[in-house]
């Protein structure tokens, strides 16, 4: 198989690892790797498709688009080793989305005017306030702190109007849930018989028929381990 499409579905969907790794090991096409580096569930499969990452623009775009940590720490540090081009790190700065990630680039920029453009244009608060830290040129500061109040967080309760940051205090509360962020407490929860018609939290009233089951008495639920811990 040639195809570099096919060989981007085998390296995603195979069901092995080992046909995953022997279809990525013969992925060429930039476009192809930076999807496996995103999506593919092994997480050896992903980071081979780094490996073979060689173009800029590339490991930008996995960079930028990586959305949640189960991305994995580790596979973005290489990412970002590999990822030299300073155009690139300010585009990185300016629109990952997540926060390390935005770190790591704003680390290896440089020049004063690459600076200033995430400072003006970044589109994190965090981002924006590490290149004013690193900006020198007084006169410019001042500038760029009339044109936008972009360099901290504009807070709304828990979440930042701007950038879209949480943070863990003052947070609107329904409830168990927060109305802003969607954060949940483990206190005044909705309950619909033994589940949290809000949150995904549960409840149970167990009892043991026999040594090895425990079932719950409001719904049937059974589970064979003690789920309360105590046994
Ligand atoms: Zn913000
Ligand atoms: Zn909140
Ligand atoms: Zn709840
Ligand atoms: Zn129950």
């Amino acid at each position: 198989m040639t195809d570099q499409n096919a060989l981007e579905e085998v390296a995603i969907h195979a069901p092995t690892r080992y046909d995953s790794l022997r279809a990525v090991s013969k992925l060429t096409d930039q476009n192809a790797l930076i999807k496996v580096a995103l999506y593919a569930t092994d997480y050896d499969v992903r980071w081979k498709a780094v490996e073979r990452l060689t173009d800029q623009n590339a490991l930008a775009k996995v960079a930028k688009n990586a959305k949640d940590i189960d991305h994995g720490r580790f596979i973005l540090r290489g990412v970002m080793i590999k990822l030299t081009d300073q155009n690139e790190l300010v585009d990185v700065a300016k629109n990952a989305r997540l926060k390390y990630v935005r770190r790591d680039a704003m680390e290896k920029i440089t020049g004063q005017s690459l600076l200033i453009e995430v400072a003006k244009y970044g589109n994190y608060c965090d981002a924006c306030e590490e290149a004013m830290k690193k900006i020198t040129d007084k006169n410019l500061l001042d500038d760029i702190a009339k044109m936008n109040s972009n360099s901290s967080h504009d807070w709304d309760g828990c979440q930042c109007r701007r950038c879209g940051e949480t943070r863990s205090e003052f947070h609107d509360w329904d409830g168990c849930k927060c109305r802003r962020c969607g954060e949940t407490r483990n206190e005044q929860h909705d309950w619909d018989g033994c589940y949290c018609k809000r949150c995904d939290k549960d409840r149970h009233d167990w009892d043991w028929p026999n040594t090895w089951l425990a079932v719950c008495q409001r719904c049937g639920r059974e589970e064979e381990d003690d789920p309360t811990g105590y046994r």
